[in-house]
């Protein structure tokens, strides 16, 4: 991947800088995705805090008490609704990699929830695979 990576919401008033190769890039295919998403999975480029950027209009912060208890926020575009990104709550951005603008090196090699994966979706050969979502 080249470095930074930018990305923004569909009308394009928000948009970000990813500036650091990322943690991580994995599908998570929990029901709380799959209803936000109206798909059937998301994927997400986990970045540090410290390597993500973002750049014109203020996005909205939309928050809900996850099942773990956890306060989870979602930042959306304020016109257009975009789902961004999450803040992970230790230092990490949990990226929305369909908001990249170019996806063409994005290869999730991690597979969370899959306890409720659709049953359709054929996971890639030698990807890591999780019931759930380990802690931290
Ligand atoms: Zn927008
Ligand atoms: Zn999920």
């Amino acid at each position: 991947m080249k470095l930074p990576q930018t990305g923004g919401c569909q009308c394009g008033k928000v948009r970000y800088e990813i500036t650091a190769a990322p943690r991580a890039v994995y599908t998570c295919h929990c029901t709380a995705c799959q209803h936000w998403s109206g798909s059937a999975f998301s994927i997400v480029v986990l970045v540090d805090d410290a390597a993500f950027r973002l750049s014109g209009a203020e996005p909205r912060p939309i928050r809900r008490i996850a099942d773990s208890g956890r306060v989870v926020g979602r930042l959306v575009c304020p016109e257009c609704g975009s789902w961004l990104c999450n803040a992970t709550g230790d230092g990490g951005r949990r990226v929305r990699a369909g908001t990249l603008d170019d996806v063409s090196w994005v290869r999730p090699t991690t597979h969370f929830w899959i306890r409720s994966k659709q049953p359709w979706v054929i996971l890639p050969e030698g990807g890591e695979t999780f019931e759930t979502e380990p802690d931290g």
